[in-house]
């Protein structure tokens, strides 16, 4: 494909993952707090949307493709009553985009559970066909089913040890929650590699994502699921129980560069703030002569911010963006087609006509956005283009949960800066260090994943990971 002929759905960035919520709290209408908790995680997916309540020992679950406000009217929040809710909203890293991947996943065989999952398993065939060996049957092909049916199946009475038994089996990312008949059990993989948080709501508690969620319903952030950590959350109040020992952790350092909601408070840091930090260590790192700086909007936003304030160079609104976009699904057509990228964006020439311009981005993947961006603000004017990214250059793609593409797509790969910005035909190209993203969220590699980047997987083994259709090509039974 031609820059300029991409359809206007598709993205240039990494793909959101996922995003989950729980709660258990009788005296509240559960499926309307899941679904306001599920509205402020809507960036992490937009493909599908599914609560699940549980009213006297039993489950109900309603799942659809769609956001979170086409999936769920009055009328079938009213219908899912209950002591407490799981939520997902969701975007495909395993498995097709087909309703039956939908979540919760609901199983019944020896317990009834319904289940929400964030991340990727890395040895989901092999779990898999294991199960199907024991003649387990399943009604979807994604990985989130396969935990599903591990903790259905089990043979422990109790779902909390059938959780302590299947975790230490599980290899990759997973921060996950799960309804019972009687409770919320949340629980988080060893490595932490992706976020859950724990918050209170009066004398209850519930689990998310990302603590903005919490926000939205009034309920207050206590602190993150520690890794391999489980929580279950019941009318005895919040039980908590380390089900796995890791030697390292390693959290997704993305989460705080681009994923997560600006508001949400990551690993103690408001990643608002942590991205402004970004921008003003891009500045040091590599300052340009410049007349004004301009945001890829909206997430180049606070990098920007911080890079006109440590460099005193003026922030202006050079692009505007349509923000409803990632949403149209119609094609351009012919016609429209050779429009490209102004669908999504449009230069402001009052702002960059004859200007200088310092374009500050969080991150580039394949680099089509960004070449039609720097023709874009060529065509209006701009007399120079320089572009600073917030984050390294991606040259490795993600196994544990981020659709990034193919290493052989990426811009970066195999290309040096210079070479990178000669593709890009802007003036100057400069990314933020490895070392200035930990600075910035004040932390350590060690204990942090950062292989998109650097190419060094927290797991072994990682590498052979199945692709993201991999179980699609498994004879599936369908019950
Ligand atoms: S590879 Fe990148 S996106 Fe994936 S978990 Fe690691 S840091 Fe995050």
């Amino acid at each position: 494909m031609n820059p300029g002929d991409e359809p206007i759905s598709s993205r240039d960035g990494p793909r959101d993952e996922c995003g989950v919520f729980g709660v258990y709290a009788p005296e509240s209408e559960v499926a309307r707090l899941a679904y306001f908790g599920l509205f402020a995680l809507q960036h992490r997916g937009q493909e599908s949307a599914g609560i699940a309540t549980c009213e006297d020992g039993r489950i109900m679950t309603l799942r659809e493709l769609g956001l979170v406000s086409q999936v769920f009217n009055e009328e079938k929040l009213s219908a899912l009553e209950g002591d407490a809710a799981v939520g997902h909203v969701r975007y495909s890293t395993t498995g097709s985009s087909a309703w039956e991947n939908a979540q919760p996943v609901y199983r019944s065989d020896e317990h009834e559970i319904a289940l929400a999952h964030n991340g990727n398993l890395i040895n989901a065939v092999q779990l898999h066909s294991e199960l199907r060996d024991r003649g387990v049957d399943f009604r979807s092909t994604s990985d989130s089913e396969i935990i599903a049916a591990l903790l259905s199946t089990h043979p422990a009475k109790r779902v909390e040890d059938a959780v302590a038994e299947v975790v230490p089996r599980l290899e990759g990312a997973f921060s996950t929650v799960v309804m019972t008949s009687d409770a919320v059990i949340a629980f988080r993989d060893p490595l932490g590699l992706r976020p859950l948080a724990l918050g209170k709501l009066g004398d209850r508690f519930c689990v998310a994502s990302e603590s903005c969620a919490f926000d939205i319903i009034g309920a207050e952030f206590m602190r993150d699921v520690s890794p391999g950590e489980m929580v279950v959350l019941g009318e005895r109040g919040l039980e908590t129980r380390q089900v796995v020992e890791s030697p390292r952790k390693a959290f997704c350092v993305f989460e705080h560069i681009y994923f997560a909601r600006p508001d949400t408070i990551l690993e103690g840091n408001r990643t608002q703030v942590s991205r402004r930090k970004m921008g003003e260590i891009l500045w040091r790192e590599s300052p340009v002569e410049a007349d004004v700086v301009i945001a890829v909007p909206d997430s180049g936003n606070p990098a920007a911010t911080g890079y006109s304030k440590a460099s005193g160079i003026s922030k202006d609104d050079g692009l505007i963006k349509n923000r409803y976009v990632a949403r149209t699904f119609i094609q351009p057509g012919q016609e429209l087609r050779k429009h490209g990228l102004r669908m999504k964006f449009n230069p402001l020439p009052e702002v960059v006509s004859g200007k200088r311009l310092v374009v500050v981005d969080d991150s580039i993947v394949r680099g089509n956005t960004t070449r039609q961006i720097v023709k874009m603000l060529r065509d209006a004017g701009a007399a120079e283009v320089h572009m600073r990214i917030s984050a390294p250059p991606i040259r490795h793609p993600c196994h544990y949960g981020v659709d990034m593409s193919t290493s052989q797509e990426m811009v970066a790969h195999g290309r040096t800066v210079e070479e990178i910005a000669e593709e890009l035909d802007c003036d100057s190209l400069a990314y933020l260090s490895l070392d200035g993203v930990y600075e910035a969220i004040r932390a350590e590699r060690a204990t942090h994943c950062d292989a998109c980047f650097t190419g060094d997987y927290p797991l072994a083994r990682t590498e052979d990971a199945n692709g993201k259709f991999a179980l699609e090509e498994l004879p599936l039974i369908r019950a």
